[in-house]
């Protein structure tokens, strides 16, 4: 398949790809928007078996950050660049420069930040070559680890769902969280500090102790998870938690969750309002971490600092945005995830259209 007949690329504004023989380097750099802003999303270095899987992936992913930054209501596009190679063996400072003179190569259109694979201290490097880097520690304008941020949408959105579905607070409801790792393990402390009782599962026994000393929460097998008896299931681990295999046995009638990618499939979204269960579109509920970085990115574009009554600002119209979701699919009897996705395009479209309109004025 060329790239030209790939249901991935349509949309995108443009792709590029870099090697350097040098370093070793072999990036894709996909820029799916630029209507609402500089193009924004993290780098993800992993051993792709192959260029195809990941270009498919460089390019599933920045059109999900067009959409996410569209519903966070930022002046930011969507991109994302991916680095083909192992992260705990072929990094090296020669290797993120290269990556940083790749970026900059495409004039300020994308702005990188971390992703799976690549830490803060790597884009230090990148940072020599160009300026559009966010993410980094040690100035004004840093904006830290966004998953406190990100937990604190994710719990306001459970709030959300759970008085829709349950007419209920939270005081009482039970909450099974899947992954408490930096997110869940925020979400959780948030949870049981109004009220909630948590069921909760990790693949490392020591993130699970640590939380469960704090929150008094039952532990179950990563399997056991999603048979639970509880009102709302909390994915806040990898993507794909709901899946037709998933899917029977969830109890609740709320999946609201963290992680990227929750639905295995478009289709499976579907599935979910056939049952009845209020799913709170992921890149709508765990937009609070790219607020966050919004705001570095802001703070770097006018020379201020990081502004946190600014992200909080975000957050609560994210919020109302998510109500809004919520709302319109119930009166629309449509799935939550293509309301989202509806709200998103045309958001995105719009600005494209103001600003062909502004050249057309020019
Ligand atoms: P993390 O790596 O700190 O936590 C993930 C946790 O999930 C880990 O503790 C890991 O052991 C656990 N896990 C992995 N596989 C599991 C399995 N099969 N069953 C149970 N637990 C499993 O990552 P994080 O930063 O907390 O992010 C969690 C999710 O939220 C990811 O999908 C991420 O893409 C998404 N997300 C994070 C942020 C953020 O601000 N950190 C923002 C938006 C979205």
């Amino acid at each position: 398949m060329t790239l030209f007949d790939s249901p991935a690329f349509e949309g995108h504004e443009g792709v590029h790809a870099f090697s350097d023989k040098k370093t070793g380097l072999k990036a894709i750099i996909a820029v799916h928007s630029t209507a609402r802003g500089p193009a924004a999303g993290g780098c993800r270095m992993w051993p792709y078996a192959s260029a195809e899987l990941a270009l498919e992936d460089a390019l599933r992913l920045s059109r999900a950050m067009s959409y996410k930054n569209a519903m966070a209501d930022l002046e930011l596009g969507g991109g994302k660049a991916v680095i083909i190679g192992d992260s705990r063996t072929q990094k090296s400072p020669a290797l993120f420069e290269a990556f940083g003179r790749a970026v900059d190569a495409v004039g300020g259109r994308y702005w990188t930040a971390e992703d799976v694979g690549v830490s803060p201290a790597d884009l230090m490097h990148a940072r020599k070559q160009t300026r559009y880097v966010a993410g980094l520690t040690g100035h004004p304008a840093a904006s830290g680890d966004p998953s406190p941020v990100t937990a604190e949408g994710v719990f306001r959105g459970i709030q959300l769902c759970v008085r829709r579905a349950y007419n209920r607070e939270l005081d009482g409801v039970t909450v099974a969280i899947q992954g408490v790792g930096h997110v869940g393990a925020y979400l959780a402390d948030k949870l049981h500090a109004a009220g909630a009782k948590l069921v909760v599962t990790d693949v490392s026994e020591e993130a699970l102790r640590e939380v469960a000393e704090r929150t008094g929460a039952k532990v179950v097998a990563p399997g056991a998870i999603f048979d639970v008896e509880a009102e709302v299931f909390a994915p806040c681990a990898l993507g794909g938690a709901v899946s037709a295999e998933t899917l029977p046995r969830l109890q609740g009638k709320v999946i609201a969750g963290g992680a990227n990618n929750q639905l295995a499939d478009p289709a499976i979204g579907r599935a979910v309002f056939e049952r009845g269960i209020l799913y709170a579109p992921d890149y709508v509920i765990n937009g609070g971490g790219i607020i966050n970085v919004a705001s570095e990115l802001r703070a770097r574009q006018t020379g201020g600092a990081y502004d946190a009554a600014w992200v909080e600002t975000k957050l609560s119209r994210l919020m109302e945005t998510l109500d809004e979701v919520l709302e319109r699919s119930a009166s629309e009897n449509r799935p939550t995830h293509e309301i989202a996705g509806a709200i998103a395009e045309a958001r995105i479209n719009a600005a494209r259209d103001a600003k062909a309109e502004q050249r057309k004025a020019a």
